[in-house]
């Protein structure tokens, strides 16, 4: 008789044990169908044990072992069982996650039916500059892990090194996994890849796969069959059993790390995963997080830079507009309407970004002081014109717009600020003869919609496009040769340490996106601070700069990549409750922490109210990261054990990206 050792989808940091007869080693990291409670879950088997820490008669048998898949391998186990002491979560939970929903549930999906391989047309590739030589050499030498930061600008020529680094692995008879973010995922992309490589096997992995595909991709790289593995966050999950390179393109960007559940940063995820299995990982990026340059400068990663762009075209012009000087008209400068006009009577595109949607942020009544509040959290609902709502964009509460104010009566209520929404008006009026496009998640609320609004604005049948960050990425407008930023200062000043860094990305790359082909581009900045070194070395394209003035920001305040961070979220009907777990936790942790460790004092969430629930945090910190891992490993076990109420929820957040 042996034993089985199994985790399951529960949310309890431990596995489980069962009977099992004519199990063997080999048995490991295959599914397990197990009864538990008083049904049946599906589990992986993770170990394979002569005895058990119970008494064996006490274990129940396992109903089943599926042999039906080739068997989860060793890295990949070990892989989760990283994530799940890194992250404080249940491995059980953690293999639920990166297995596809069909695996899951103990299906397979129908083998797909082989269309006959293409034959490669043979194209001529263009020849490499000298950087993108030496990047690619630099990557294909390494012989073994090496981390390379990948830093140039959109259009320097970075998937080109991508895919020349991927073609060495493909002949080498290796796997390369792509990981790219949630919304760059474009077809193109797809597109450019399976033309590169027309007889390689290329999964995809996002969202917009089907399950059944998914599950197909899932089974295809495990069995080696797949070359390409190209997705988003989720497939740094994907088996890989030859892979030879990983990419991380676009590594600063927020969607590689998960905000619930498993809160993973696929970027780190995918560089502790190249360290294991001993391959070399490429992060590009024109704007990389502060941590992946805090790194690059100094050593631990190498720095391959293409300081110029592939195809001869200059940089976008990038002026500031003070708009401290003048009264703007419908929140927009003289300059920047100027600007518009002469794009019109060019023929040119105009983009103007702020990343607000909506008509105007509030309704306010001036008589009595009466706004626009969300009855369930602590924000103000946003005037929605295009249909006549008002809406939370927290937790989508929504009514119609009063015409008399709902305290006193006043019929006089206004909106004030400005979104999307008015803009579009406000330039619909003053530019009739304009085709003016608005592209937020309003007016891209799906795939379809989002399609159709690309297909548009590439078919050249919008004039001035206002968009939010929905159109910063990623997109390659031809005829567009303006890019007029309002509305950014906010976030100069604001009170998440990670907002500059953030900012100055976005605004890189939505000024990226003028003038990418023959036309030059111009960006025009609206600001009340035209001398703020952000905005200096954004006009200079001078990332290094900006970044390492931040590094020295970051490093005089204690801030990441200078510390490491955790963060324990409580939330309940009441703060009151939140608060008090969150003291207790503390409380908790104070004799477990070490002098290295900081525990700070819980707070209320700057959105402290949420669909009804009253939200507070505690920030952990530290200089060590081993230090503060042995503190949250010991701590997690405490917090579970804690008292709280029945409707209290907590989590855990390593390395937390939003507070
Ligand atoms: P990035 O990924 O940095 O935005 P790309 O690799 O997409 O840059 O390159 C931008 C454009 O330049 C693409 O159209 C690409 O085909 C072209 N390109 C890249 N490298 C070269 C090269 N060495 N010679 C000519 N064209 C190139
Ligand atoms: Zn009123
Ligand atoms: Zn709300």
């Amino acid at each position: 008789m042996s034993i089985v050792r199994v985790a399951l989808d529960v949310p309890l940091p431990r596995l489980f044990d069962y009977q099992a007869d004519e199990v063997a080693e080999s048995d490991i990291g295959c599914r397990a169908r197990v009864p538990f409670g008083s049904g049946r879950k599906l589990g992986l088997i993770v170990a394979v044990a002569a005895a058990s820490d119970q008494p064996t008669e006490k274990l129940k048998p396992a109903d089943a072992i599926l042999r039906d898949m080739p068997p989860l391998p060793a890295d990949w186990l070990a892989l989760c069982d990283f994530c799940s002491r890194y992250y404080q979560h249940p491995l059980g939970q953690v293999m639920a996650f990166a297995l596809p929903p069909l695996l899951r549930r103990g299906k397979l999906p129908r083998p797909r039916k082989v269309s006959g391989g293409g034959t490669p047309a043979a194209k001529s590739l263009p020849a490499l500059l000298p950087e993108q030589q030496a990047a690619v050499q630099a990557i294909h030498a390494s012989g073994g892990f090496a981390a390379f930061l990948l830093h140039g600008v959109t259009g320097s020529g970075k998937t080109e090194v991508y895919l020349r680094a991927i073609d060495a692995v493909l002949a080498a008879g290796k796997q390369a996994l792509m990981l790219v973010p949630e919304i760059a995922l474009t077809p193109q992309l797809e597109q450019r890849v399976s033309e590169r490589f027309p007889t390689a096997c290329i999964v995809a992995a996002h969202s917009g796969v089907p399950d059944a595909a998914r599950a197909r991709g899932f089974l295809d790289a495990l069995a080696g069959r797949a070359d390409i593995v190209l997705g988003t966050r989720l497939s740094v999950f994907m088996p890989l059993p030859r892979l030879g390179l990983i990419v991380v393109d676009e590594e600063h960007d927020a969607s590689f790390k998960q905000q619930e559940g498993l809160r993973y940063s696929a970027r780190d995820v995918a560089v502790l995963r190249a360290k294991q299995l001993d391959v070399p990982i490429v992060l590009g990026s024109a704007t990389p997080a502060l941590e992946t340059f805090h790194h690059a400068i100094s050593g631990r990663y190498r720095l391959l830079e293409l300081r110029h762009r592939a195809v001869a075209e200059a940089p976008p012009v990038v002026r500031m507009v003070d708009t401290r000087k003048e009264k703007l008209q419908d929140g927009m400068s003289a300059a920047l309407l100027d600007a518009l006009a002469t794009r019109l009577a060019r023929g040119e595109q105009s983009l103007v970004f702020l990343n607000r949607r909506g008509y105007a942020p509030v309704l306010a009544c001036p008589a009595c002081g009466w706004i626009s509040r969300c009855q369930r959290c602590a924000a103000n609902r946003v005037v929605h014109l295009a249909d006549k709502r008002l809406r939370c964009h927290h937790c989508g509460l929504e009514a119609g717009i009063p015409r008399a104010c709902p305290d006193c009566g006043n019929q006089d209520i206004h909106p004030f600020g400005r979104g999307t929404q008015r803009l579009e008006a406000a330039l619909g009026e003053r530019f009739p003869q304009a085709r003016v496009l608005r592209i937020d998640r309003d007016s891209a609320s799906t795939p379809k919609r989002w399609q159709a609004l690309l297909a548009a604005i590439h078919a050249g049948e919008a004039d001035i496009l206002i968009g939010t960050q929905m159109l910063a990425k990623g997109h390659d407008f031809p005829r567009l040769t303006l890019v007029g930023v309002v509305g950014a200062d906010a976030a100069l000043f604001a009170a998440d340490f990670r907002a500059p860094e953030r900012l100055f990305a976005q605004l890189m790359q939505v000024g990226g996106r003028s003038g990418r082909h023959d036309l030059p581009g111009e960006v025009l900045i609206q600001t009340e601070h035209p001398a703020h070194p952000l905005y200096r070395a954004l006009a200079e394209h001078d990332y290094a700069a900006f970044a390492r003035a931040q590094l020295d920001e970051r490093r005089a305040a204690g801030f990441p990549p200078f510390s490491f961070q955790a963060l324990l979220s409580a939330e309940a009907p009441e703060i009151g409750d939140a608060l008090a777990y969150l003291a207790a936790a503390r409380a908790a942790a104070v004799p477990l922490a070490d002098a290295q460790v900081s525990l700070y004092d819980p707070v209320p969430m700057r959105l402290f109210r949420l669909k009804n629930r009253e939200r507070a945090q505690l920030l952990v910190e530290s200089t060590s990261r081993p230090a503060l891992q042995a503190l949250l490993a010991a701590w997690s076990e405490r917090l579970r054990a804690l008292k709280a109420p029945r409707e209290l929820r907590w989590h855990l957040d390593v390395d937390p990206l939003e507070f």
